[in-house]
């Protein structure tokens, strides 16, 4: 039987080895693996089941395959042979062709499971490796196994959850979406992605459930805990869109926000209005109190402002809510609010009135109390722009007016303004070319006496001849230079131009009054323009005693200190100070102590209200005689009138200034008056 197996078996192309009995053979196969066994029932000493038995308890022989070769066709005997680890079984009278076939197709499933095997292990070990929680759910949402994360996560998973629905273990909205997956899933036979937030010890964490068919009634979920990233995530998306200083939504933001409404009012055919606020000042308060006084200046700006477009009521109307006004920051003092569905302008000048109340009562900074005021622009679509920059741009434009008009106020945007803006950047352009071109010059008016016509002073005006367009008075284009930083480059050639005359008339004998400059704002805040005066006069080699440098009183509000001592070295040197236009900014008398001025100069506005206006009459009164208290001299500007003279000659105004003794002359006509020393009042001014 043994010689017809090995010989059948040889043929099939197998190496065999033979054993007499159990014993032997597991004597063999104690030194040698085989790739298969095939055994006899029936043999000397322990028969073919103890013998398998044995073999399936070695651990290296697991996998090997066995053919049992069974005496009878008795049910019986055959499962007991699988039941000692055979894996197949082969009854007498052997069909030997049968049998070398079988023999390898026992060989081949056995590799097949090995294979297997191997796969699994290899399988169990990426799952080990992966750190997520790994689930097998039915299409019911029942748990059916599951393999905990590695790493540590914020759900323990137990084994006692197997065969609960996730509906009991997941909170409602939660179990909602991971459902809606598995559905899904199942339908498409494709993966599906949701995340849900679940409260954990106090802690909102989020899970990241990818859900993937497993056959057609179950799915297979890996959950990753993404509580990190989503934390990252949104830390970044506030980075992107809030602004760090005030914590309120930023540029990008806004702009976005913008956007969606535009879109919105297209498609429904209402209207937006973009608001565009400025602070006004706010520069001042940087400069004077320090940055980070201005920064918390404007985190409680943004945090009222917040608080109160919080509340509903903020916009009386029914079908307000919140939602429907969108505030951001565009940078430094800069903010915007975009209102839909507004019904007419009135209302949005409402709201922008109302947001410069908001603003009104002081704020606590330190232990100071600040106020601030607000300029807005308004514009609105559609009217004013189809898209979002337009209206950004509009809405800026009309903020700028807003400011010229005198600040805290509000205007509409209207197309004239854009008119306005380019002429302003034609006239910047111009300027410049001027400068370079030498356009600009010099005209002189008298300041006398009031008694008795002596000239005791000139005022230097400046004049642009443009080669087109003419004599350009300053009231046009100074603004603009101011605006556009052209003002310290045309102050310095004022400044020059001034010494140089002087010096001629001095030279050449002409007797020289003091001679006052005009100095605007920007100009005086300049870093280097005090130092410039006594350079640019020391070069000149004239005296400083012979300037007097006209300050208007917005420079005197919270000066830096170093331009108050700036002042007092230029006081020092012999120049003097006065204020022009006096009356018209701040008025305070009390602060004039503080600097080293010699002079006011009564606005013409006043003085063109006397003797008949009462209010002027008296304010003019009122400023000369507090002028004298404080050892102050006085001119008044602008004097046209006999009647004019007479009265400020009555209150003891000392000097005059106006077109009733010269208009602002150029050098060559001026220096008749000067060689005279004096102004006699025409004949004909006698008439008015
Ligand atoms: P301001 O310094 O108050 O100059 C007085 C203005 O009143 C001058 O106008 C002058 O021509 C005008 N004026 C003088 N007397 C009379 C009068 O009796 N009646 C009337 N109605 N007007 C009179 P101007 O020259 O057009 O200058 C306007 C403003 O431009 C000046 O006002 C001053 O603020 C500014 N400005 C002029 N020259 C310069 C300059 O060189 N630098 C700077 N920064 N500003 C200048
Ligand atoms: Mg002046
Ligand atoms: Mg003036």
């Amino acid at each position: 039987m043994r010689m017809l197996e090995r010989e059948t078996l040889a043929q099939f192309g197998f190496d065999v080895l033979e054993a007499e009995s159990g014993e032997q053979a597991l004597e063999i196969l104690a030194k040698r693996q085989p790739d298969l066994v095939l055994l006899d029932v029936d043999m000397p000493g322990i028969d073919g089941f103890e013998v398998c038995r044995r073999l399936r308890q070695r651990w290296d022989m697991t996998g090997v395959p066995v053919i049992m070769v069974t005496g009878l066709d008795d049910p019986a005997s055959i499962d007991e042979a699988y039941e000692a680890g055979a894996n197949d079984f082969v009854a007498k009278p052997i069909n030997w062709p049968i049998l070398g076939r079988r023999a390898r197709q026992v060989l081949r499933s056995a590799q097949a499971v090995r294979q297997l095997c191997e796969l699994r292990e290899k399988q169990g070990a990426v799952m080990r490796a992966i750190p997520d929680m790994i689930f097998v759910i039915d299409w019911q949402g029942t748990y059916l196994d599951y393999k905990p994360g590695s790493v540590r996560t914020s759900v323990r998973f137990e084994q006692r959850f197997l065969g609960k629905n996730i509906s009991a273990l997941l909170p409602p909205d939660a179990s909602g979406l991971v459902q809606q997956a598995i559905d899904a899933a199942l339908l498409s036979g494709k993966l599906q992605s949701v995340i849900y937030s679940l409260p954990l010890e106090g802690e909102i964490h989020y899970h990241e459930a990818r859900v993937v068919p497993d056959g057609v009634d179950k799915v297979v979920i890996v959950v990753r805990d993404m509580t990190a990233e989503k934390l990252g995530e949104e830390k970044i998306l506030r980075l992107a869109y809030f602004d760090t200083l005030t914590d309120m939504p930023n540029r990008q933001s806004f702009l976005e926000h913008l956007d969606l409404e535009l879109q919105r009012a297209r498609r429904d055919n209402i209207r937006v209005a973009l608001l565009f606020l400025d602070l006004d000042g706010f520069k001042r308060i940087n400069d004077t109190f320090g940055h980070g006084a201005g920064d918390t200046l404007l985190q409680e700006v943004a945090m009222r402002m917040k608080e109160k477009l919080r509340a509903g009521d903020f916009v009386a109307r029914p079908a307000s809510d919140a939602a429907a006004i969108h505030f951001a920051r565009l940078g430094g003092d800069e903010f915007t609010v975009v209102l839909t569905g507004i019904e007419d302008t009135q209302m949005v000048g409402q709201i922008a009135a109302r947001l410069q109340a908001l603003l009104a009562m002081p704020f606590l900074i330190g232990d100071r109390e600040v106020t601030v005021t607000l300029s807005i622009g308004i514009a609105i679509f559609p009217e004013d722009g189809e898209d979002a920059a337009t209206l950004l741009k509009h809405a800026d434009t009309a903020m700028y007016h807003a400011k010229d008009q005198g600040r805290n106020n509000w205007q509409l945007y209207s197309g004239a303004m854009t008119v306005q803006t380019a002429e302003r950047l034609a006239v910047e352009a111009d300027l410049r070319k001027g400068l370079d071109r030498g356009e600009f010059r010099l005209v002189y008016q008298p300041q006398v006496n009031a008694a008795d016509g002596t000239v005791v002073g000139i005022e230097a005006l400046i004049r642009w001849q443009h080669p087109e367009r003419g004599m350009i008075s300053p009231a046009q284009f100074i603004p603009v230079a101011e605006e556009s930083g052209l003002i310290v480059p045309l102050g310095d050639w004022v400044l020059n131009a001034v010494c140089v005359q002087v010096r001629d008339w001095q030279q050449r004998g002409v007797f020289t009054p003091r001679v006052a400059i005009n100095v605007s704002a920007r100009q005086f805040r300049a870093p280097h323009f005090l130092d410039s005066v006594a350079e640019i006069i020391a070069e000149s080699g004239i005296s400083a005693e012979q300037l007097e440098l006209e300050l208007t009183e917005s420079i005197l509000m919270d000066p830096e200190s170093r331009q108050v001592q700036g002042m007092y070295r230029l006081r020092a040197l012999g120049v003097h100070f006065s204020i022009d236009d006096f009356g018209t900014g701040y008025s305070s008398l009390s602060y004039l102590k503080h600097f080293p001025i010699g002079m006011l100069k009564i606005d013409q506005s006043f003085v063109r209200g006397v003797p008949d206006r009462v209010n002027d009459a008296g304010i003019a009164t009122a400023i000369i005689a507090m002028a004298r208290s404080l050892d102050l001299d006085v001119i008044a500007e602008g004097v046209e009138t006999r009647g004019q003279l007479e009265f400020l000659r009555a209150a003891q105004c000392p000097r005059v200034q106006g077109y009733l003794f010269s208009r602002p002359l150029p050098p060559d006509e001026i220096e008749p008056h000067l060689r005279r020393g004096s102004i006699a009042l025409p004949a004909t001014a006698s008439a008015d």
